[in-house]
């Protein structure tokens, strides 16, 4: 999936008036892609004309430590609201519990895509 990163963008409109399913707006002078609607179709990353558009892959190391950030947080704000340490443990393990489901999810996610990818081949 594309996604802009903001501080590079300079607002210069291309990729919305582009983008063939109009799911690219201005929000604040900076692009900003509505993903539901995106269709993946990578031509906002191929007409930026400043690189501002990016791939997935340049964004993996952040989403991860936005993911521990968040199982940290759930951590602390479960032994806060419960009054007891050991909810600490119990969070921590609904939080990975949430990652392995997730995990499973995409890879048969995939699996039923590598089989669409035969049927189209
Ligand atoms: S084409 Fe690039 S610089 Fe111009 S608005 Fe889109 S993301 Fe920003
Ligand atoms: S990848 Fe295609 S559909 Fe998605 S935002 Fe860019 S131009 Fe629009």
């Amino acid at each position: 999936m594309p996604w802009i990163d903001k501080n590079d963008c300079t607002g210069c409109g291309i990729c919305i008036e582009e983008c063939p399913v109009d799911c690219i707006a201005m929000e604040e002078n900076v692009a900003e892609i509505d993903m539901k609607g995106c269709i993946r179709c990578a031509l906002c990353h191929d007409i930026c004309p400043v690189d501002a558009v990016k791939h997935d892959s340049e964004k993996e190391e952040y989403w991860i430590e936005e993911n521990v950030n968040w199982a940290k947080y759930s951590i602390d704000a479960s032994a806060k609201y419960y009054g007891r340490e050991e909810e600490r443990l119990n969070c921590l393990n609904r939080m990975i519990g949430h990652f392995k489901r997730e995990k499973r999810i995409a890879e048969a996610t995939v699996e039923r895509l590598l089989k669409i990818k035969e049927e189209i081949e």
